[in-house]
């Protein structure tokens, strides 16, 4: 079993490094010794591994303090005394690393301040369903929540008193503590302080002792025109209150556009069918047509076929990200209708023969490819 080399002189800093300096050194190193540029290279492999170890302990403020005062022995409870006992794959800490998402990897558990007993409160999804001509719009939502809250009674602080907040003893106030899971050292949240680093012996009655409490509480909620079903928005610091003053989480708002009775929607384009009846379609003429800002009408040319889509531009939706207008396709249905008095009947009848079999474009066009069909 190799001695487990120091974590300062792995990355090769000074004991009083910055945080800065830490991250420089650890990515500097990461990349000269990462698998990918050292294939069937053991010792860059392990080499990489301690690596990774070393600043996953020495980047976060806590687990930086646990490493100075117990050494190694901080991070091993049962201590199997393996190299590279790491909390992640080192090629998934790698690619974390370059796919930008470095603080929020590495960040996790540094929200909690060491002894404040700080915790950031929880993010919170809220489902919202509104109506294509809101969407269209926007609007102005009020949403009725269920969440955390800062405790009034209290001032958030959790104690009655000034008094009576200790350090946590099971974890020694660091909020977590080290479990061993297989050849892994898992870090979980202490059972006893459930994270906050500290015990309290006077606890607020209201939120005992959270500095929160849950309370039905109303968000109002600005919902930009143009948005669609899968939109989410981010109501900055409208999640949960943090523990004990702690900052709030985010509220994440999905949207879900609810289905139109007569409009249907393709990103910023709307479709909708429009009877036209006969008469107006052989003649020509006006025909009324639904849009979202009201009645509009449009100009059916004589001879017009059922199926014809007529498109009115800039009378679909507004775009979210720009600031162009979808257009409304208005499909044509012709229609026939059903209940005929016997002189409309005569009259039909009049025309049916007059017209004869000329002047129907599209018969001639079919009958002409269905020859064989009809023994023509
Ligand atoms: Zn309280
Ligand atoms: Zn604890």
């Amino acid at each position: 079993m190799a001695e487990k080399r120091d974590y300062y002189e792995v990355l090769g800093v000074p004991r009083d490094a910055g945080a800065d300096e830490i991250k420089k050194a650890y990515r500097k190193l990461a990349v000269k010794f990462h698998p990918d540029k050292n294939p069937g290279d053991h010792t860059a492999e392990d080499k990489f591994k301690e690596l990774g170890e070393a600043y996953e302990a020495l980047s976060d403020p806590d687990k930086r303090a646990a490493y100075d005062r117990y050494g190694h022995a901080a991070f091993q409870n049962g201590g199997s005394g393996r190299a590279g006992g790491g909390f992640h794959d080192p090629m998934d800490i790698f690619s974390q690393i370059f796919g930008g998402g470095f603080d929020e990897f590495f960040g996790g558990g540094g929200t909690r301040r060491k002894g404040s007993g700080k915790q950031r409160g929880s993010d919170l999804r809220y489902d919202l369903e509104i109506t294509l001509e809101e969407a269209s719009t926007g609007v102005e939502k009020e949403l009725e929540i269920e969440r955390y809250v800062p405790c009034d009674s209290c001032g958030a602080k959790g104690t009655k008193g000034s008094g009576g907040v200790k350090a946590c003893t099971t974890c020694g106030g660091r909020g977590v503590v080290a479990r061993q899971a297989g050849i892994f050292i898992q870090q979980t949240t202490c059972p006893e302080c459930r994270g906050a680093g500290e015990t309290i012996s006077d606890p607020c009655n209201s939120c005992r002792g959270e500095g929160r409490v849950q309370r039905e509480s109303r968000i109002k909620l600005r919902i930009p025109a143009g948005v669609d079903t899968g939109t989410r928005l981010r109501s900055s610091g409208n999640g949960d209150a943090g523990v004990r003053g702690g900052s709030a989480g985010d509220l994440y708002v999905f949207l879900h556009v609810k289905d139109h009775d007569v409009f249907e929607r393709d990103d910023a384009d709307l479709f909708c069918e429009v009877p036209l009846p006969f008469s107006t379609a052989a003649l020509g003429g006006e025909l009324k047509v639904p849009t979202l800002d009201g009645q509009s009408s449009i100009k059916i040319p004589p001879g017009t076929q059922g199926g014809t889509v007529f498109r009115l531009r800039e009378k679909g939706m507004p775009g979210l990200s720009n600031s162009r207008r979808g257009d409304l396709n208005v499909r044509v249905q012709v229609e026939v209708p059903t209940k005929l008095s016997s002189e409309q009947q005569e009259k039909l009848r009049a025309f049916s023969e007059s017209i004869g079999d000329h002047n129907s474009p599209m018969q001639e066009g079919f009958l002409q490819k269905a020859k064989r069909f009809f023994d023509l």
